[in-house]
Parts: structure tokens; C-alpha cells; sequence
């Protein structure tokens, strides 16, 4: 196998609630990780591996162990396959975070809660990743409760999300007459007591000894039914993003996980071409790039270090390696990387295309940056959303008004919220598209910064990066406009709104200038 196709970077998806965390927790057991649920045991006399997370995660208090979890797994053919979980924040508001994390995965697994169906915030990671054709496979959790009935459930997948299903296995009741899951890819009988018989197909007779002879009946006429009433699993179409192959299943009780595993390792993609422009950039070439996807701040407020979170996207990387910053011209050697290999093994000292590396800097590298070993192009589609919510931020203290400075350029550096300097008056305003942002903000300037400080409604609530072809039309049209204009943290210019419809009647009234709801950082 191509080494670069040994990779499976993945990330889960879910309703909070669903059995996201749960689901993980197995997954990383059944493929032997030493990190379990945020908690780091190195092992053996792998002293360099030791040192290096205790000093970063326990020293300085950062805790990077959830964000990235790696395990292996033999695929069905035998050869070892290299799992990257990627963590995506668990909160019930969409975060700018959890979108970027989704650009930095391969495919992603949907958790759906069987008793609920598709739930809100689903439903929206369920949006972002079909923007970017991400393949998704689904596991309907908590088959060990009373739950819909699987029919209901797939027909909610197809038409919620307008996707095409096919159920991979099928639960023999579910709740007090649950007796086990017939995997159809398989042909096998997994019990609630974790033995797994092979069986011929559904109508081999041993069916009717390995479980009552009501679940045998209704297994036959439900999969009868399924299996002709939904398309049959179809690798190009999942690929694609148009089909989501289903697997019922129990993450408490671990049904059906096995076979979940299982399918990623044989069907999800391994690492893809990436967008980038002037060309696109295939895992294959020989030479390293990369992107930046996270920036995670220290947690522990005496130190300003941050991880940059880097999903190489080509050639083999080193540490030690000195890679350019695309967007600065600088290089960077890359001397104390962060592998998440959670294998019993010497630290790895090298990553391939899908891998996530850590590099820890002090506020340098920023989300949305290519680093490569010299060549100038720049990955695409790492963007930042126009705010929903736009506020003023009043020091309860006036002293402070250079740490505040500070912080909120920090802020904006790590992707926590956005940053706009109106071209006139001096009241910064930052901008975020979640609620849970603004909170985050406030606690972090007391805990970090030592800085009290409240929100003020700001006379605008929404933002649009401005571009033109010809500099001078941006100019005549930010002329007329001093309040109302501003600059992001890279100088960018910014229209600030009072509302979506001001938007459009501005944009409206000038024709020669682009008004974007993205800016992907140049
Ligand atoms: P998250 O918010 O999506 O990460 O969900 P958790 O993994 O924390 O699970 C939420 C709750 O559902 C917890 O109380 C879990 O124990 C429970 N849970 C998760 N998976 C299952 C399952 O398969 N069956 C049952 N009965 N409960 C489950």
C-alpha cells in the first residue's frame, strides 16, 4: 500500500447527547490507544514520548490529548491502518472551531441518538460537511433502549438531509426485545453477548437457534424489506457524498462499533487531493505541505504558547524540518512537533499526508496558514464566516486598555472571535458567530488577561469583506462610508451592517464591489 493511503482521518459528528464521547471512548479501545478520554499514560521506557507530553500538557497546562486521537487497525486485508480522530467541540453553538476541524478530515462519522433522529446541531455539521463533499457514514446509537423504528429512522436521514441511505447491518428489536445485529456485508449474527455467529445469509436455519423465533421472523421480513427498498452500498457514491452507508448499533454496549471501524477502514477515503491554488496539491508529491486548522491557546494563563494544530496534506514529515510560512515568507523550524501516535512505540518522529502534527509558537502561525518546504502556493477553503454578532467591549477598569488590546488581538490570532478596527473613533468591535464565543471571551480576558470587561451592543450586526477588480471603485465606495467601515486583523476592509437588508441594498447600489460573507485568509 502507498503509505499515504494508510491514513483514515476522521472526525465524529453528532447532537450533544447523541454518544459522541462514548462512541469515541470505544473506538479508541478497540484500536488499542493509550490515551483514553483526555487522560495520558505513557507507557514503557518511552521516556522521550513522556517527557514530551508531560511537559506540554501537564507544565504548562495545555490540554491538547482530546483534540487528536490516533489508533491502528489491521484493515480486512491485513495491513495496518493509521485512525485520526479528530475532535470536533461538543457544544450545542456552531463554532467557527468546529467548522475548521471538519476541513481538516477525510470523512466524517454522523451519530443519531434512535430515539430522536436528526436533531439541530446534525443537521448543521451534517451542512458543512456536504459543502465539502465529505463522505459521511452514520451510526444510529442506543439500539440497547426503546427506540424509533429503523424504518423511520433511515426515511429521516433521506429526507432531512437528502441523502441516499443503505443500512450496512439491522438491529432484531431494539430496547427489552433486543436480541442482536445481522450485518448484511457479513453475513453475521452479533449477540448482546458479544459472540459473533457466521451464518450462510438470512435463510439459513440456524437463525432460528441463535435467537427466538419472533426475532428470526422479523429479521427476514425487515431486511426483506430494507434491503429491497434502499439501494445497495455503493463505494463512488459514498465517496461522493451522496450516499451514507447506516449502522445501528449501541456505543454504551459496544454493538455494532466493530463493524463501524471496520467499514471506515475498508470503505472511507484515504487522505485526498486538497484545494490550493495556483494548483491543487495530491498526498503523493514528494514534498511536505500543509495547513493550519486549530490554534489552541495555553490553559494555563502564565504562559502565551499556543499549539497550531497542522494537517499535512503531502510529502513525509520530519521533525526537525524547516518549513515556510506561505503567508509571511518566514521559515520555521519545526524542532518540538506534537505527534498523536498513540501506539505503544518510540515517538514517532515523522508524519504522513493526513497526520496531524502540534507546533507549538507563541502566536506566529495562524489558522488558515499553508506551510510547505519552500513552494509559494496557499491551500484553500479555511475561511472565516461573517460575524451574526457584533459588540463593543467596555473595560470596567479604563487602565487597562493596552492588555485589552492585547488579548483581543490574541483572540483573533487563535480563531476565538473576530476583530474589526473601525476607520473611525477607536472602539475596537469584535465579532463572533456563536453566542457561546462571547462568554468565552469574557471569561478568558479575566482568567488570562486580568481585564473586567462587558459587552455593548455595537451599532452593526452584521460584516462583509469588501473587494473590487479596480482599487479605485473600493475607494470611492468607502469614501462616502467612514463609519460604517472598518479593517479585519489583516487590514482587510470591512463593511459593517446594521442588518442583512442594509446589506443588500448597499451591495445593490454598487455594482463594481464584491460584498463577501467568507474571507479566506490571502
Ligand atoms: P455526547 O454528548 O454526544 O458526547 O454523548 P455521550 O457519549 O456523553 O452520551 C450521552 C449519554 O448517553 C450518556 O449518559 C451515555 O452513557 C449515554 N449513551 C451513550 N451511548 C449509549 C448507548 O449506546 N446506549 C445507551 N443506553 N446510552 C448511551
Amino acid at each position: 500500500m502507498n503509505p499515504s493511503e494508510s491514513r483514515r482521518t476522521f472526525a465524529i459528528i453528532s447532537h450533544p447527547d447523541a454518544g459522541k464521547t462514548t462512541l469515541t471512548e470505544k473506538l479508541l479501545l478497540a484500536g488499542g490507544a493509550i490515551h483514553l478520554a483526555g487522560e495520558v499514560r505513557a507507557r514503557g521506557n518511552n521516556r522521550r514520548a513522556r517527557s514530551d507530553w508531560m511537559k506540554i500538557e501537564q507544565q504548562r497546562g495545555i490540554s491538547v490529548t482530546s483534540s487528536v486521537m490516533t489508533f491502528e487497525r489491521p484493515s480486512s486485508t491485513g495491513e495496518t491502518l493509521t485512525f485520526n480522530l479528530l475532535d470536533t467541540p461538543g457544544h450545542e453553538d456552531f463554532s467557527e472551531d468546529t467548522y475548521r476541524t471538519l476541513t481538516a478530515v477525510d470523512s466524517a462519522v454522523m451519530v443519531i441518538d434512535a430515539a430522536k433522529g436528526i436533531e439541530a446541531q446534525t443537521r448543521k455539521l451534517f451542512e458543512v460537511c456536504r459543502l465539502r463533499s465529505v463522505p459521511i457514514a452514520t451510526f444510529i446509537n442506543k439500539v440497547d433502549r426503546e427506540g424509533l423504528d429503523p424504518f423511520v429512522l433511515l426515511d429521516e436521514v433521506a429526507d432531512k438531509l437528502a441523502l441516499d441511505v443503505t443500512p450496512m447491518n439491522w438491529p432484531i428489536g431494539m430496547g427489552g426485545i433486543y436480541e442482536g445485529l445481522f450485518d448484511f456485508r457479513r453475513n453475521t449474527l452479533s449477540r448482546p453477548d458479544k459472540t459473533d455467529e457466521h451464518l450462510t445469509g438470512l435463510d439459513d436455519p440456524r437463525l432460528e437457534t441463535l435467537v427466538s423465533p419472533e426475532g428470526a421472523a422479523r429479521l427476514r421480513e425487515e431486511a426483506e424489506l430494507a434491503l429491497g427498498g434502499y439501494g445497495g452500498f455503493d463505494l463512488a457514491a459514498y465517496r461522493h457524498g451522496d450516499q451514507t452507508p447506516v449502522f445501528f448499533g449501541s456505543a454504551l454496549r459496544e454493538y455494532g462499533v466493530d463493524a463501524l471501524i471496520g467499514a471506515i477502514g475498508d470503505y472511507a477515503p484515504p487522505p485526498r487531493q486538497q484545494p490550493a491554488i495556483p494548483r491543487p496539491i495530491t498526498p503523493d508529491e514528494g514534498n511536505v505541505s500543509g495547513f493550519i486548522f486549530k490554534v489552541q491557546a495555553n490553559m494555563n494563563p502564565q504562559h502565551r504558547d499556543r499549539i497550531a494544530f497542522l494537517r499535512v496534506c503531502s510529502g513525509k514529515f520530519r521533525r526537525g524540518m524547516k518549513l515556510k510560512q506561505v503567508q509571511t515568507g518566514k521559515t520555521i523550524a519545526i524542532n518540538s512537533p506534537i505527534f498523536f501516535f498513540a501506539q505503544d512505540r518510540e515517538l514517532a518522529e515523522t508524519a504522513l499526508p493526513g497526520d496531524i502534527i502540534g507546533i507549538p509558537n507563541h502566536g506566529v502561525l495562524r489558522v488558515g496558514d499553508t506551510l510547505t518546504e519552500g513552494e509559494a502556493i496557499t491551500f484553500t477553503g479555511i475561511p472565516n464566516f461573517a460575524p451574526e454578532i457584533l459588540r463593543r467591549i467596555r473595560l470596567l477598569d479604563p487602565t487597562k486598555t493596552k492588555q485589552l488590546r492585547t488579548a483581543l488581538v490574541d483572540m483573533a490570532e487563535e480563531g476565538v472571535t473576530q476583530l474589526f478596527k473601525p476607520l473611525v473613533g477607536s472602539q475596537w468591535i469584535v465579532g463572533v458567530v456563536g453566542q457561546l464565543q462571547l462568554e468565552v471571551l469574557i471569561s478568558r480576558l479575566q482568567a488570562e488577561y486580568n481585564v473586567a470587561a462587558e459587552f455593548e451592543p455595537a451599532p452593526f450586526e452584521t460584516a462583509r469583506w469588501l473587494s473590487a477588480d479596480d482599487p479605485a471603485d473600493l475607494k470611492a465606495f468607502m469614501e462616502g462610508r467612514g463609519g460604517a467601515m472598518a479593517e479585519d486583523r489583516d487590514g482587510a476592509p470591512v463593511f459593517l451592517a446594521r442588518d442583512a437588508w442594509e446589506v443588500n441594498y448597499v451591495a445593490e447600489r454598487a455594482p463594481k464591489v464584491r460584498f463577501s460573507a467568507t474571507r479566506e485568509r490571502a
